[in-house]
């Protein structure tokens, strides 16, 4: 916040979180004067929240320039436009994902892939059934399942 020497006026930006633990007792550097300083009010919890609203409140020349700020908010009601241009463009993303069908078509490669990894394990469980029963017995029980033990 913003202290200014009770003596002489002179004004020094003093961080509110040096103030957040309460008063504290300054000298100013140009008059020497020993003054306390202090939030502006509440608890220590309040300083956050009160750091920005005096940065607004140092700023009391802006109702000058609300005038400014009203013909911004005339484009806000001018750009309905743009809002309604949105839809054409997702319209447009639509129509450019739709010739994006080859990602499809590795998915079906990919599917048709592991049905083919599949069927050659199975496959090869059959026909090497013997060689697996006897490299890991317990596969007996497995093929037992399927009768083909
Ligand atoms: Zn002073």
């Amino acid at each position: 916040m913003r202290i200014s020497c009770p003596n002489c006026a002179a004004e020094y930006d003093v961080p509110d979180a040096a103030l957040a633990a309460g008063p504290r007792l300054l000298r100013c550097a140009r008059c020497e004067h020993k003054f306390t300083a202090a939030l502006p009010e509440g608890p220590a919890e309040a300083p956050p929240s009160e750091a920005e609203p005096p940065e607004a409140g140092e700023t009391p020349p802006d109702p000058a320039a609300e005038p400014a700020a009203a013909p911004e908010a005339a484009p806000p009601g001018a750009a309905a436009s743009p809002p309604a241009a949105d839809p054409a463009r997702l319209a447009q993303d639509r129509l450019s994902d739709a010739p994006a069908s080859p990602p499809d078509r590795f998915a079906l490669a990919g599917w048709l892939l592991t049905v083919l990894v599949l069927a050659f394990a199975a496959y090869a469980g059959f026909a090497w059934r013997a060689e697996v029963m006897e490299a890991w017995p317990p596969a007996q029980r497995l093929y037992a399942l399927f009768g083909l033990a």
